[in-house]
């Protein structure tokens, strides 16, 4: 074995690559998320060339396909005292964005071999409800599935979220499903041989107004009647939790042990491992291009790569799902977001739960590495694709938490992104059938909660796909409640 060093913030060698492209990793994209290297203080300044290099020296990878990744601001590490000094015009909504990130994926990437010629079940979308989905249909014994990702595996939002996961909602049914996914996920290393780092900290919710406030202790007698731990907290108690949390204008805090963060990635791989070890295809940077209907059924779902002949299609492709759904003439309610993000240099671990100010949507966590990861919403922010990432959110979120732990100012950023979240009008998501298209189910509209919600819901749809039982779940949160005004509205939406 060589110590060959290829990224040294991340302690990256050549063999970790070469073990990357082994795994099946081979674009730039992917290769740095399996291995880290290109996250660190440097952000790929002294790394990138030669992983470029040696993909190209292995013909892991053909040359013209060996792109760089999406560089992140900020250029340089920059003190969250810094940026929080910047001006912001509340009054103006955010436009644009620096390093928009990749929406189409160069053809070269693409497999050359064509996709299966039929299938039994087409899923459009790697994302983390697509892959939960293949994965629990193989489980119930149907392996004849597709799944049709147009980029990388975490292309999407199962790539770019915040990894935070809870039970603290405000409708049953999300109570319910969150219990079930966080207790799926507590074995998804011993089921999946892949490590999650899920670690089980808490979330501690504050709310400045008294509205929300009032939100907060209705939603926690709610938590009760499930089993769920939550309680409300004094301000001091708050504080021992999170020392040196100065509680600005908070009116109410609650917190629930058993909420906690994951890492988002390896839950993608490990699914997408699973399915391709279970006989489903999984097939990467392939787009659904449209779809062939007839008699009020789909009979072919279209893509770059050939026509997949199939019996049912699930349109599982996230805040893209309207996009997807429109090329079947299929009208959905959801409208994607921008939501940014960004995480700091490692330090120490000091920050057991996860934080966020109901109010203003802002959260931070602390991750298994050691980087406060956090984000927040703004509620200028227009509808649209856009995964562009702007100096006002990070200038908006760094007086935000500084004025929450004024300790972490002198913390530098090193990395911001953004994702879409994926709204529908009542916060709840759109699951089964679709009114004139039996055959096409939709499993989207999850908002930002997606991830969290994946493990459970993804086990009641294969459940429900193959056993012919009814749930309730695929008909209360069905399209047809937008026409029957049965909206289900969920008033614990971060962001
Ligand atoms: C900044 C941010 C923070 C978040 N924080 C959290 C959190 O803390 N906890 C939590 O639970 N959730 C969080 N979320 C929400 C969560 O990430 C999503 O709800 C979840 O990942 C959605 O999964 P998905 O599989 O539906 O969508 P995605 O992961 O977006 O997957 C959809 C996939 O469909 C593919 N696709 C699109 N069009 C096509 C096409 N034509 N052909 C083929 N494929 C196509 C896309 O490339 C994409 O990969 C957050 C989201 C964001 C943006």
């Amino acid at each position: 074995m060589s110590k060959q060093m290829v990224c040294s913030c991340e302690d990256v060698t050549v063999d970790d690559i070469r073990h990357a492209v082994a795994k099946g990793f081979r674009d730039v994209e992917s290769v740095k998320r399996f291995t880290g290297f290109g996250t660190g203080v440097c952000q790929g300044k002294s790394c990138l060339s030669a992983v470029a290099a040696l993909l190209a020296k292995d013909k892991a990878q053909k040359p013209e396909g060996l792109l760089p990744f999406t560089p992140r601001p900020p250029l340089y590490p920059t003190e969250l005292s810094v940026l929080a000094s910047l001006p912001v015009d509340e009054t103006q909504a955010p436009v644009g964005g620096m390093f928009e990130e990749m929406s189409v994926f160069p053809p070269v990437l693409r497999p050359e071999a064509p996709v299966p010629k039929k299938a039994k079940v087409v899923i459009i979308g790697g994302g983390i409800l697509g892959l939960a989905l293949a994965y629990n249909l193989s489980l119930r014994g149907e392996k004849d599935v597709v799944v049709l990702e147009r980029g990388y595996l975490c292309a999407g939002a199962s790539g770019r979220n915040g990894g935070g996961v809870r039970m603290q909602w405000g409708t049953s049914a999300n109570i319910e499903l969150a219990k079930r996914s966080i207790e799926l996920m507590g074995r998804f290393a011993r089921d999946m041989g892949i490590n999650v780092w899920l670690r089980q900290g808490g979330y501690l919710f504050m709310a400045k107004t008294k509205a929300v406030a009032q939100r907060l202790e209705r939603n926690a007698a709610l938590h009760n009647k499930h089993g769920v731990p939550t309680r409300l907290l004094t301000l001091d108690e708050a504080r021992d939790i999170v020392p040196g949390l100065t509680l600005k204008d908070a009116q109410a805090a609650t917190y629930n042990p058993q909420d906690g963060v994951i890492f988002p990635w390896p839950f993608l791989w490990g699914y997408a491992n699973a399915c391709r070890k279970a006989g489903i295809a999984v097939e990467t940077f392939t787009t659904v291009t449209g779809f062939e209907q007839s008699d009020g059924l789909v009979r072919k779902v279209k893509t770059d790569r050939g026509d997949i002949a199939c019996d049912t299609v699930v349109v599982a492709s996230g805040a893209w799902s309207p996009e997807v759904a429109k090329l079947a003439g299929v009208k959905l309610p959801n409208e994607p977001h921008r939501h940014e993000i960004l995480s700091t240099e490692p330090l120490k671990p000091f920050l057991g739960p996860l934080v966020s100010v109901l109010d203003s949507g802002l959260y931070f966590s602390q991750s298994m590495r050691g980087e406060i990861v956090g984000g927040m919403g703004d509620a200028l922010e227009p509808a649209g694709l856009n995964m562009g990432s702007t100096l006002r959110f990070v200038s908006r979120f760094a007086r935000a938490l500084t004025e929450q732990l004024p300790n972490l100012g002198h913390v530098k950023v090193l990395r911001q992104w953004a994702g879409c979240y994926d709204v529908t009008p009542d916060n709840s998501p759109v699951l089964g059938r679709t009114p004139g298209l039996e055959n096409m189910l939709q499993l989207s509209g999850f908002v930002g909660h997606g991830f969290m919600m994946a493990p459970a819901v993804s086990e009641r749809m294969a459940a429900w796909m193959t056993s012919g039982a009814s749930d309730e779940l695929f008909t209360r949160f069905s399209l047809r409640r937008f026409q029957e005004g049965k909206l289900e509205r969920e008033d614990m939406i971060i962001g």
